[in-house]
């Protein structure tokens, strides 16, 4: 399907130091150091309802790895999926007495809004489920004839990966079995279910029910594809056996990337899935969590329609640490606000102090594990002498504009 539409991205002097990244599997921060074009897969919506800041927080995230690798003179061949079949999609719209065809199409209409407004330079391969699922078909026979799944004997026709093909299984979340058990029924997974040889084992492909959308399986039988599958076989069909970055929220390290991981790496034999499992932080409203099952979510697009800047919305989301779960308050907003008027006061200034130190000094910040709090914190100062008449130089208004555009993704 088509992504949204992008936008010129300025290209800056100079070179920056190598991108590190936080790896959730080592457990520590490593250098990114992708070939001539770099590969990234992120976890995409399943478009039941409008994008909320959750979603802005991770996808502004990846965008900043897609605009330091970038910098670093890297192509960048990045991919997105939609999962635009699953049960919660099914369930929102009998619930809504609505067509899952229009409620998917709409809601993924309204993220792609979302997202060009945000600036997020758009995916090259922007992905549905629905569009891939002969190919994922493919992969649940592959992993049948591999003995590597099986089909639960109870006349389902559903498939089941066997946890047990994947003698590293668990080495990106480093959870107990206990853990991974209560996650996976907290988050989409059937640990209880009667005939599955591990409670672990994760769905690869749901056999046809009545009143449900079905598609040709071959030897499978009609049906539809099992989440984690659905992102192993979009992201190895496109970018190969080894991506550079595997991406999403931390509610998707265990189950959804453990077992995306382990998927892939069974069908290639190759392990790791990705050289960077990357995983961004909540966003929380009130100290919980913003997510659908709770109700407490700030839509992006209700934001929009109530007049904040998209601009300013970025800010407020860099204003914490990627990695943090953190608040949304009326506060991060209004600082967000006052951020980006202070800034774009500034580079209307006629001179300011160095624009090539602080360029060095803003790239130094991020590509220390995306550092956008302290790279926030240097165009501050800079801003604050600017205003001023601090500095001489009279190229620097321009090429910090360029730089906050180019490295934040905010244009002033
Ligand atoms: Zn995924």
């Amino acid at each position: 399907m088509d992504a949204w539409v992008g936008h010129e991205v300025p290209s800056l002097p100079g070179t920056p130091p190598a991108l590190r990244l936080y790896d959730s599997a080592r457990r520590d921060v490593f250098p990114s150091e992708p070939a001539d074009a770099a590969t990234m897969y992120v976890c995409g919506i399943t478009p039941y309802d409008a994008t909320h800041l959750g979603h802005a927080a991770t996808m502004i995230t990846f965008d900043l790895v897609q605009r330091l690798w970038r910098d670093a003179g890297r192509s960048v061949t990045y991919v997105q999926n939609v999962t635009d079949i699953d049960d919660p999609l099914l369930e929102r719209a009998t619930r809504d007495g609505e067509d899952w065809i229009v409620l998917a199409m709409r809601e993924t209409a309204l993220f792609r809004e979302d997202m060009e407004a945000l600036r997020i330079i758009p995916p090259a391969h922007y992905v549905g489920a629905v569009e891939s699922i002969p190919d994922i078909a493919a992969h649940v026979r592959e992993l049948l004839a591999a003995d590597a799944a099986y089909t639960l004997p109870d006349g389902t026709g559903d498939v089941y990966f066997k946890v047990a093909a994947a003698p590293s299984f668990g080495y990106e979340s480093h959870l107990s079995r206990d853990e991974m058990r209560r996650l996976s029924a907290e988050r989409g997974g059937d640990p209880d279910r009667d005939g599955k040889l591990d409670p672990l084992d994760p769905l690869l492909w749901r056999g046809a029910r009545d009143g449900e959308p079905a598609w040709d399986g071959g030897d499978l039988g009609p049906g539809r594809p099992g989440w984690h599958i659905e992102c192993a076989t979009i992201a190895l069909g496109l970018l190969g056996s080894t991506i550079d970055v595997q991406g999403g929220g931390n509610d998707l390290l265990y189950p959804h990337h453990e077992c995306s991981a382990a998927h892939a790496e069974t069908l290639t034999g190759s392990r790791p899935f990705a050289r960077h499992f990357v995983h961004a932080g909540m966003i929380g409203l009130d100290g919980e969590k913003m997510s659908k099952s709770k109700g407490n979510l700030v839509f992006v697009s209700r934001l929009r329609g109530d007049g904040v800047d998209p601009m300013a919305l970025r800010l407020g989301l860099l204003s914490g640490h990627y990695r943090s779960d953190r608040e949304w308050t009326d506060d991060v907003l209004k600082t967000g606000q006052e951020r980006l008027a202070r800034w774009r006061t500034a580079a209307s200034a006629t001179a300011g102090p160095s624009g090539a130190g602080l360029l060095a000094a803003v790239r130094e910040a991020l590509t220390n594990d995306l550092d956008a709090p302290a790279a926030l914190a240097l165009v501050d100062a800079w801003a604050e002498a600017a205003v001023i008449g601090a500095g001489d130089d009279p190229s620097a208004p321009a090429l910090i504009a360029q730089t906050v555009d180019a490295l934040l993704g905010v244009r002033l």
